[in-house]
């Protein structure tokens, strides 16, 4: 690890001082240098940048004076402390040094003790300004590392933002990330090695062990011909934790040593790098066993189909006079069997939708569909559900409403829901109004559906979920009908499926009107839907 002199610049036009003042200050070990004059002064620390000045005021060329101003006026020289020395006795100079930015003051001839206290005082001050502005700086960085782990949940991506960034910090060659794996680490991101993902290297070949290494962040120096990258001197080993353990490694190799700014700040980078791969490890877990469910639903779906169809068309063809007559109570029984399969069939289908959709497998096939001939076909299916609850339903359909541009079997399960629901969630004797207009979107007209009821209505509370799947209301008219909660989410992704957005407004014990909209055929065929 490298260590600094400080170093002290002398600006006085007498070389008496300055040779006097030179020998003092080496031969306390600071690195000195010396100008006759302000002008000389400012374009030695432009070339050579220097943690202290001397500066004396009555000098030819540029006085001390105008030599303070050129310093305060350029900001990378505003930081450096200056120390005025005054042969003057004269405090009116000194105040007006002071407040053209000087740090302190010294008449000649100079007191030892002062000069040194001074000098030790002035160098503390700008130590700490210096530290506080490379922490502000750091800060800066690790705010931009920040916003780019934060943005990224893909754990190789969040490996190549940490190495990118730690090699350009710390002023390495060469290196990788990798997971660890008990007593190896695999290769997920590499620069400037000949290295490839999913390589796994020994921790043993890196002089590492996962106990020693502690958590801790490992700096050794390598010999010629040892490291990763040919001409490397030094290697670092930062690990990364996840949760007890240690998750990562990251590698860094350089042909130079490293500094002791470079290692604080990979502990600070490899605390920020373990919260985002975290959370990008828990991303992937949590992604998993939503794959893992959706599988589960498709294969329980998929294995409920064919027996529930045998048990369907069995049913039905027990009805049939030819295979025997049945007494009243076995038709009763029967009717039974079928409601049930019935129901079951239709959740079957739902959690087969489901599947479809998450999976992105749920294609349209679009074309022009009538939304007169489309309502009229699902209400008059629903008939006997509205007659059975002696319930109206009533419908308003220009006959100049254009055709929608749809997948006609979907819009029909769309409306089959809304109007399903309607008649479900509205009591005995209740009114349900299916109507269709053509209204402005932001920015293509599009025909807008309304399915309105004056039946239970939906609880404020319950509105924000209606369109999550299993979401079932938990006001207990609601409960006592069947249901599965899944009917509006698939409605929901079917009309976005089209391009179309569904929405509802509701009054508790009031009734309830969902709309949703769907393109016009005639700029539909100009703008083609997503699907
Ligand atoms: P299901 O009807 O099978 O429960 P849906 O997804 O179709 O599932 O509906 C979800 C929930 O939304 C229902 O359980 C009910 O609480 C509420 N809901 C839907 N339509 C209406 C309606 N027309 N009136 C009142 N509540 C409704």
């Amino acid at each position: 690890m490298e260590t600094q002199n400080n170093s002290i610049l002398i600006v006085d036009d007498n070389a008496n001082v300055r040779d006097l003042l030179a020998a003092r200050l080496s031969k306390r070990g600071y690195d000195v240098t010396t100008a006759v004059n302000g002008r000389d002064a400012i374009a030695n620390i432009r070339q050579t940048p220097c943690d202290l000045i001397l500066l004396d005021i009555m000098m030819p060329i540029m006085n001390g004076y105008e030599t303070l101003e050129k310093l305060q006026s350029d900001p990378d020289l505003r930081h450096i402390p200056v120390i005025i020395l005054s042969a003057l006795n004269d405090m009116s100079s000194v105040i007006k040094c002071i407040e053209l930015g000087a740090d302190d003051y010294l008449f000649k001839p100079i007191n030892s003790s002062l000069l040194w206290a001074r000098i030790s005082a002035s160098l503390e001050k700008k130590r700490l300004r210096d530290q506080e502005q490379k922490r502000l700086a750091e800060l800066a960085v690790l705010q931009q590392i920040d916003k780019e782990l934060n943005t990224n949940l893909d754990e190789q991506k969040l490996g190549q933002i940490i190495l990118k960034w730690a090699l350009r910090q710390t002023g390495g060659q060469a290196g990788f990330f990798g997971a660890l794996a008990d007593e190896h680490v695999i290769v997920q991101a590499i620069q400037n090695l000949d290295t490839v993902p999913g390589q796994s290297i020994s921790l043993s070949d890196l002089g590492a062990d996962k106990a020693k290494m502690n958590g801790q962040i490992q700096y050794d120096t390598v010999s010629v011909g040892e490291g990763l990258l040919e001409q490397a001197r030094s290697r670092i080993l930062v690990p990364i934790h996840r949760q007890d353990d240690i998750g990562g490694l990251l590698v860094l190799e350089s042909a130079a040593e490293c500094n002791w700014d470079s290692l604080n700040f990979l502990t600070r980078l490899s605390n920020h790098a373990a919260i985002a791969l975290n959370n990008a490890h828990l991303y992937t877990k949590a992604q998993a066993a939503n794959r893992a469910k959706s599988d589960f639903v498709a294969l329980v779906s998929h294995e409920l189909k064919t027996p529930l169809s045998v048990i369907m068309s069995y049913s039905d063809l027990l009805h049939n006079p030819q295979i025997g007559q049945l007494n009243d109570k076995q038709t009763h029984f029967l009717n039974a069997i079928k409601d049930a399969t019935s129901r079951m069939h239709g959740l079957v289908m739902e959690l087969d939708d489901i599947t479809r959709i998450e999976t992105g497998k749920m294609s349209l096939e679009p074309k022009t569909v009538n939304v007169a001939t489309a309502v009229n076909a699902v209400v008059n299916l629903l008939t006997p559900q509205f007659t059975e609850k002696q319930q109206t339903i009533a419908t308003n359909i220009p006959t100049e409403l254009p055709t929608v541009w749809a997948d006609h079997k979907r819009i029909l399960q769309v409306l089959t829901n809304l109007i399903n629901n309607a008649n479900k969630y509205t009591p005995v004797g209740g009114h349900i109004q299916v109507s269709a207009a053509v209204k402005a979107d932001s920015n293509l007209p599009v025909v807008q559906i309304t399915v309105q009821d004056d039946g239970l209505g939906i609880d404020k509370q319950d509105q924000p979920l209606i369109f999550s799947q299993f979401f079932r209301s938990g006001d207990t008219q609601v409960r006592a009908r069947r249901g599965a909660g899944l009917g509006l989410n698939i409605t929901k992704k079917i009309v976005e499926m089209h391009g179309g957005q569904i929405w509802f407004e509701s009054e508790f014990r009031q009734g309830t009107t969902f709309y949703f909209t769907l393109p016009i055929a005639e700029t539909a065929v100009t703008k083609p839907l997503a699907a």
